[in-house]
C-alpha cells in the first residue's frame, strides 16, 4: 500500500478546492436560465458524466461546443442538475432531442424533434416547423446544434 505523505495531501486538497466542479454559485440569477445557450453553459461535461442514463451528450462541430440532452432516455432523477456548476435544472433547461413531435408537445424544453428535412422546434416559448431555410428566429447555434444532431444520425 502507498502511503501519501500529508504535505502532498494537502497540496492535492488545495488543488482540489479549486477545480471549477467544485466551485457552485449559491443562487443563479433567473434572468439566465433559457436565455444564451452556450454562455450560460460551461460545457464542463458534468451533466453528462454523472447521468446514469446517458441522456445527456457532449458534441463537438466546427469548435463549438455543445450539450444535449435526450428526452426519451431520461427518468428526471435530478442528478444533473445536482451536480451542475451553473445551478442549470440541465434535464429542464437544456436544448433538448425529442423521439416524436408529440413528445415535444408534452414537455416544455426548448429542443427539437426531427422528421424527414423538416423540423418542428420549440425556442424561448415559440414553436417553429419548417425546413433549415424556413427557420427564421432560430440563432445561428441552435441551428448548428440542430445541423450537428442530424449528421450523427
Ligand atoms: S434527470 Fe435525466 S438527464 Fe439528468 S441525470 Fe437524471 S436521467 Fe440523466
Ligand atoms: S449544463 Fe451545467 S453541468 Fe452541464 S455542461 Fe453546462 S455547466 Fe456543465
Amino acid at each position: 500500500m502507498d502511503i501519501i505523505p500529508l504535505d502532498k495531501m494537502k497540496s492535492l486538497a488545495k488543488e482540489a478546492s479549486r477545480d471549477k466542479n467544485y466551485f457552485k454559485p449559491a443562487e443563479k440569477p433567473e434572468n439566465i436560465r433559457r436565455e444564451d445557450y452556450s454562455t450560460f453553459c460551461s460545457k464542463c461535461r458534468n451533466c453528462v458524466d454523472v447521468c446514469p442514463s446517458r441522456a445527456n451528450v457532449f458534441l463537438e462541430r466546427n469548435n463549438k461546443k455543445y450539450t444535449l440532452h435526450q428526452d426519451a432516455l431520461c427518468n428526471e432523477c435530478g442528478n444533473c442538475s445536482h451536480f451542475c456548476i451553473l445551478g442549470h435544472i440541465s434535464y429542464k433547461e437544456k436544448f433538448t432531442v425529442f423521439r416524436t413531435e408529440e413528445d415535444l408537445f408534452n414537455s416544455t424544453n426548448d429542443g427539437f424533434y426531427q422528421e424527414g428535412d423538416n423540423s418542428t422546434i420549440r425556442w424561448k416559448n415559440l414553436i417553429y416547423i419548417g425546413r433549415e431555410e424556413d427557420l427564421i428566429g432560430i440563432p445561428e447555434e441552435i441551428r448548428d446544434l440542430i445541423n450537428c444532431v442530424k449528421i450523427r444520425r
